[in-house]
């Protein structure tokens, strides 16, 4: 059988290898400025010492009654390792309420209740030599416990009940991958302690240790799926994990969020596609003001910032400053440029008290009044509404609070109905009567249009499998389709199926497309339209005169019908400017031989314009709002 020191050496140095491993990979990250990085270092060294001390230990042991020196040097190993080691799990408690946040709440007299059992343990240990309280060696060098060390083990016994406590307290506050990787320490940590209760000989605690401390290196404090690998800036996951906590530990604090609306322009001048070169710029700039680790970019022209410790007033000037640096040009390598930015500023729990609209406030662009360029408060009732109305799509769907208006189109002569077009509407209980151009964007980013369009499409169907519409002259229904539905592999079919189930004649269907899509869609969305026309549907290009690629969307695809925007109309009435584009927006569709309606029409005299024009269809509030389906249907029996 081996000697115990022959067991106990491979795993002390084992332990000393895993340990200086953690050490060195976690220096060379260069990443130690949170508290959290702080204190994990902190337990790395511990252990490190601890394993040093316990290897020269073990192999001075068959010399320990050769002489003083061997029998000093040993002492004071033993010494050196009950300081350290007492003051391990004190650190692990740090560590712990540092990861799950709960650190913050710590007031300083919180913080001192929670030292005060380790700086008594560690005084006991550090005078141990004076008074020998906790252990001894007797003449023959033999270990000896004394009562002191009954109060390490209380203490110790007292630090875990508080990990475990406060672990199981903010489970919900931190990530799974986190949750994993504090379990698999304690099974270490814990298994460690065990084995060697069970088998002295086996000293394996330390080893224990060193493979958890391992495990949290590999999933703690790796932060590699955090951050950006480019810029190295926190990511959206970071920041969602962030404000998870804070929100679970009940912490106040401020986010400022920094769009930059020009971001583009650097892109340009850099010639690059990344958007490194714009976020170390601002980063630059940020860096000024608040540490590293407090700064999240959500997309590549959106920055987070989150603001501890700060009264309303402080963040309040922090926020105004940041803003005001977008007045000043910003200078990169090739020279100087000038940024426009919105700033907004929100006290979170009071302003926003959800992760979800913090998202919100940073991906949609603020409604409204663009002249200023810092706001804050009273700015953000938009994200309370736009969270009622997703809850009120919500409802809608499940409740069947939807409902298909339909307005009239009309012939030139604004005389004879030609089709109608559907037009979605929402009737909530709480919100009342709520209208597309509000819940319609809603729907499309919580990913219920689909659902809204199928509704409206099913609905079209319905009536026109009736046959009442063909009876009473409508050519065809027009339909609103969502560009973003249009994108999505297998819509054609998906539309195909719910229109054969009702048994429609397809050219009685005209589909509304807005051409507001990115130029690399238009290859995919050409070729949906394409499909749908030789399935028999018509097509409209709906919105003609408000996107920016008009001349390429009917280059692109291919249509029947081009419905000409209400501002084109009005701004012809009201400038001769206006007019120039109109008269000669319709010549050039009606050279390329295609329908054109026009919207928006509210007066006799734009009739009169419009008929002079020679355009084909008109639809406007003149001749009718759009109405419930059982007015419509006594509009067209009159
Ligand atoms: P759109 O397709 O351009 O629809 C025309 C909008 O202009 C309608 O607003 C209509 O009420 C309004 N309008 C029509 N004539 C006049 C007029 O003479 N004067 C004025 N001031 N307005 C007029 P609505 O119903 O609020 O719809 C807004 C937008 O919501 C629609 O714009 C369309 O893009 C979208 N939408 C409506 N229903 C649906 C739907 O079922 N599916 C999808 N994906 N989008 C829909
Ligand atoms: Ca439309
Ligand atoms: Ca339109």
């Amino acid at each position: 059988m081996p000697t115990s020191q022959t067991i106990e050496i491979p795993f002390y140095i084992a332990a000393f290898l895993i340990s200086l491993t953690c050490m060195v990979y976690t220096l060379i990250q260069n990443r130690q400025d949170k508290l959290q990085n702080k204190v994990y270092l902190g337990m790395l060294l511990c252990l490190l010492l601890n394993t040093a001390t316990e290897t020269l230990c073990a192999f001075l042991d068959p010399y320990r009654l050769d002489s003083a020196a061997v029998r000093f040097v040993m002492e004071l190993c033993q010494y050196l390792y009950f300081i350290f080691h007492t003051a391990m799990l004190p650190m692990l408690g740090y560590y712990v309420i540092s990861v799950t946040g709960i650190f913050r709440r710590f007031d300083r007299t919180k913080h001192l209740l929670f030292l005060l059992p380790a700086l008594l343990t560690e005084l006991l240990m550090l005078t141990n030599p004076l008074n020998h309280w906790s252990y001894y060696y007797d003449e023959n060098m033999i270990f000896t416990r004394n009562w002191g060390e009954t109060f390490l083990y209380a203490s110790s016994v007292l630090y875990f009940a508080f990990v475990m406590v406060n672990l199981f307290r903010s489970w919900k506050a931190i990530t799974a991958k986190r949750r994993a990787a504090l379990s698999y320490f304690f099974l270490m940590v814990v298994g460690g302690i065990l084995v060697q209760l069970v088998n002295i000989n086996l000293r394996v605690e330390l080893f224990g240790e060193s493979l958890a401390y391992l495990g949290v290196l590999l999933s703690v404090e790796n932060e590699d799926d955090l951050l950006d690998p480019e810029t190295g800036i926190y990511n959206r996951r970071a920041l969602r994990m962030d404000l998870d906590n804070l929100l679970v530990n009940r912490q106040g604090f401020h986010a400022v969020c920094v769009k930059v609306e020009n971001a583009d322009i650097i892109r340009r001048l850099t010639g690059s596609a990344g958007t490194g070169a714009l976020t170390v710029l601002l980063l630059d700039e940020f860096l000024r003001h608040i540490p590293r680790y407090l700064i999240y970019q959500t997309a590549p022209d959106t920055f987070v910032m989150t603001l501890m410790g700060r009264d309303r007033a402080q963040a309040q000037a922090f926020a105004q400053q940041i803003s005001e640096r977008f007045d000043r040009p910003w200078s990169h390598h090739h020279g100087e440029l000038m940024l426009s930015a919105t700033t907004i500023l929100a006290e979170i729990p009071t302003d926003i008290d959800n992760t979800e609209d913090v998202f919100n406030m940073a991906d949609s662009s603020l409604p409204g009044d663009h002249a200023r360029r810092l706001f804050s408060r009273e700015d953000l009732g938009y994200l309370l509404r736009r969270r009622e109305v997703e809850s009120a799509v919500q409802r809608g769907l499940d409740q069947g609070g939807f409902e298909v208006y339909y307005q009239p189109t009309y012939y030139a002569d604004g005389k004879r109905i030609h089709g109608a077009e559907a037009l979605v509407r929402l009737h909530d209980d709480k919100l009342g009567r709520l209208f597309p151009d509000e819940f319609i964007p809603v729907a499309e980013r919580i990913g219920l249009i689909g659902e809204i369009d199928d509704y409206v499409l099913r609905s079209v169907c319905a009536f026109l499998a009736g046959g009442l519409p063909a009876q009473l002259g409508l050519e065809c229904i027009n339909v609103n389709l969502s560009v973003l539905q249009c994108l999505q592999p297998g819509f054609v079919d998906h539309i195909l199926s719910i229109v054969e189930a009702a048994g429609v004649d397809h050219a009685q269907i005209n589909f509304e497309i807005t051409e507001s899509v990115d130029a690399a869609d238009y290859r995919v969305l050409s070729a949906v339209v394409h499909e749908f026309r030789r399935a028999g549907f018509q097509i409209s290009i709906d919105d003609y005169g408000t996107g920016y690629s008009n001349m390429q969307a009917l280059f692109a695809m291919e249509f029947d019908v081009v419905k000409i925007d209400k501002s084109i109309l009005w701004e012809a009435q009201k400038s001769s400017l206006g007019r120039i584009i109109l008269e000669n927006s319709v010549r050039m569709i009606r050279q390329m031989n295609r329908k054109i309606l026009v919207e928006g029409v509210e007066t006799a005299e734009q009739i009169e314009l419009l008929a002079q024009l020679g355009v084909d269809y008109l639809q406007g509030f003149y001749f009718s709002r759009p109405v419930p389906l059982d007015a419509l249907l006594k509009l067209l029996k009159n």
